[in-house]
C-alpha cells in the first residue's frame, strides 16, 4: 500500500515520529498551506503514529491503524462545519459544537484522541481533485462522510469565516491546560486565518503544496553551500540577487520566499536524523514566514529580503 503522506511529507512524518516515540509531540498543532487533502493526510498519519499497537509502521494493519485510515475511530474526529455537528448550523464551527468535543474529554479513553479542526465541503470534485481524491481513496484511506449524489467530501484549511473568534477562544483553555493524551491540529492555508491566541500556544508546521508548483532554487543555491552557516559578507548580495531574479523574470516575491522555504524542506528530507540541523530549518522556515508577512504588510521586498539576510547571517 502506497502512503501517500509519508512518500509526499518524508521529514515532517519522521520528525513526528521521533517526536510520539519520545513522547514530546506539541498537543496543538498547526499545519499551513495550500494543499488540505495532503494536511488531512498527514493529520491521520499523526493519529496513526499516536494509536498504532504495534510497530507504528506504514502499512501496519493493526485495529487502531486500519479504523484510523478508514476513518472510523472512535478517538480520532473531524471537525468542520459539516461534520460532527450537535446544531443546524452549516457555515460555521459553532460554540456549541466546540463544547461537545470538548465534553467528550470528561471521560478518560483508551485511545489517544486526536481532533482535526479543517474546513469541509461536500463537493464535485474538479480533476485535480478527483486525481487527489482517487489517489486517496486507492491508498486504502476513508473520508468522514459518505459520497453523496456525486458530492464527496473535500478538505480544506480553516479561516475566521468558518471558525469564528467565539468558538476559537471556547477552545483555548483546553489549548493551555490540555487533557492528557489529546492532540489538537488544525488545518489552514495560512496562519493568519487562526486566532493569535491559538497559533502562539500551537507548534505550526508548514507544509508545502509540492504538485502544483514548480520550485526553483538554482539563483540562490550557492548561498547555502555552507549550510546552516551563512557568509555574512554575502548577505547584501544574497539579498539583491533574491530581488534581481524577482524582477527579472516578473516574479511575485511571496514565490521566491516560497522557493527558499521549499529548499529547505528539501534539506530537511536528507537530513531526518539531525535533530539539532532540523530544529534549525523549522526556525529558519518560520522567520521565512515572517519575512512573508513583512510582505502583506507592504513592506518593500528589497527591505524584506535584506532582513531575512541579516537573519541567515546573525542566527
Ligand atoms: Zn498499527
Amino acid at each position: 500500500m502506497n502512503k501517500i503522506s509519508v512518500k509526499k511529507y518524508p521529514y515532517l512524518c519522521n520528525f513526528f515520529k521521533t517526536a510520539v516515540e519520545q513522547n514530546r509531540l506539541f498537543h496543538s498543532l498547526i499545519f499551513y498551506g495550500s494543499n488540505g487533502y495532503m494536511q488531512y493526510l498527514l493529520a491521520l498519519e499523526i493519529a496513526r503514529q499516536l494509536n498504532c499497537l504495534e510497530d507504528k509502521r506504514e502499512d501496519c494493519n493493526c485495529q487502531n491503524c486500519r479504523w484510523i485510515r478508514e476513518n472510523k475511530h472512535p478517538a480520532v474526529m473531524t471537525v468542520s462545519k459539516i461534520d460532527n455537528k450537535t446544531d443546524t448550523s452549516k457555515t460555521v464551527i459553532s460554540e456549541e459544537q466546540i463544547n461537545m468535543v470538548l465534553d467528550t474529554l470528561v471521560n478518560s479513553s483508551d485511545y489517544h484522541r486526536v481532533f482535526i479542526f479543517c474546513d469541509a465541503e461536500m463537493k464535485n470534485l474538479s480533476l485535480s481533485e478527483k486525481t487527489e481524491y482517487d489517489e486517496f481513496m486507492q491508498s486504502g484511506y476513508g473520508l468522514p462522510q459518505e459520497t453523496d449524489e456525486n458530492k464527496i467530501w473535500y478538505p480544506s484549511g480553516i479561516s475566521t469565516s468558518c471558525f469564528s473568534s467565539v468558538a476559537a477562544n471556547a477552545m483555548l483553555k483546553s489549548i493551555e491546560e490540555p487533557s492528557s493524551n489529546v492532540t489538537f491540529i488544525f488545518l489552514t492555508n495560512n496562519k493568519d486565518d487562526l486566532l493569535q491566541t491559538i497559533v502562539s500556544r500551537s507548534q505550526a508546521f508548514y507544509t508545502p503544496d509540492t504538485k502544483h508548483i514548480e520550485y526553483n532554487y538554482e539563483f540562490f543555491k550557492q548561498y547555502f553551500s555552507t549550510y546552516p552557516v551563512f557568509d555574512i559578507n554575502r548577505a547584501i548580495d544574497f539579498a539583491q540577487t533574491l530581488l534581481t531574479y524577482q524582477i527579472d523574470n516578473d516574479l511575485k516575491p511571496l514565490y521566491i520566499l516560497d522557493c527558499i522555504q521549499y529548499y529547505l524542506t528539501e534539506i530537511l528530507k536528507n537530513n531526518t536524523s539531525d535533530n539539532v540541523l532540523m530544529n534549525i530549518i523549522f526556525r529558519d522556515i518560520k522567520e521565512i514566514e515572517k519575512a512573508k508577512q513583512m510582505l502583506k504588510s507592504y513592506i518593500k521586498e528589497q527591505t524584506v529580503y535584506e532582513n531575512l539576510a541579516y537573519y541567515f547571517a546573525k542566527r
